[in-house]
């Protein structure tokens, strides 16, 4: 694999997630909100992925900016990368499905929110962060330089850390026993096997 070829697969993939997303953002439009937990960390935080996931891989592949700080690149880690992105894009998609009408892009309680614990639920807690850990590793092989490829990672794990904990004290003030029901058959990223 080259890298131009590379780079096609991250734009690719990228247009696969806006396409996937859409029916959702627009679903998410029409349903209540009840009860939110949104700061400006919160908000800082989406930005920086926005920007690290889309605009700067983007901006640095039509534009050339980080050239400076390109490293090598095999066709292996472009393989592997395509990879990582088919995985990323279907448990993206998966998550989405199975949340449905719970899916916020912040931290939300909807009208009629409902403990979602079944299908990719039913043994990952937080399958969406998973698949934009997987995002963030796809760009990272896709495109070898130590900025556009690596802002990605960077900017989810600041979305990850800031956010996980409050979400899931989001989740157990609604649900309470419920959820720490759920907690203990799931882990966060990874699936529960036994
Ligand atoms: N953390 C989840 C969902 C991300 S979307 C994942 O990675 O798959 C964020 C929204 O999902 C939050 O507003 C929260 O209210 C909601 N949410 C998170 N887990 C949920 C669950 N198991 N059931 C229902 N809603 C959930």
């Amino acid at each position: 694999m080259t890298t131009s070829a590379a780079a096609l697969i991250w734009c690719f993939g990228i247009v696969i997630w806006t396409i996937i997303r859409l029916p959702h953002r627009r679903r998410a439009k029409r349903t209540a909100v009840v009860s939110d937990k949104k700061s400006l960390g919160e908000q800082l935080a989406l930005s920086a992925c926005i920007a690290g996931l889309v605009v700067i891989p983007a901006v640095h592949l039509v534009f050339k900016t980080f050239e400076f700080a390109e490293f090598t690149f095999y066709p292996v880690q472009g393989w592997i990368g395509a990879l990582a992105m088919v995985t990323f894009l279907s448990m993206f998609h998966l998550s989405h499905k199975h949340l449905a009408k719970n899916w916020s892009v912040t931290l939300e309680i909807r009208e009629g929110h409902k403990l979602v614990d079944t299908g990719v639920y039913s043994r990952i807690r937080h399958p969406m962060y998973t698949s934009f850990w997987l995002w963030g590793l796809a760009q990272a092989l896709l495109i070898p330089n130590w900025i556009a490829g690596l802002a990605g990672v960077a900017s989810v794990a600041w979305l990850y850390f800031s956010r996980i904990e409050n979400e899931e004290s989001l989740m157990r003030e609604q649900f309470g026993a419920d959820y720490d029901a759920y907690c203990s058959r799931t882990f966060r990223l990874v699936p529960k096997i036994f």
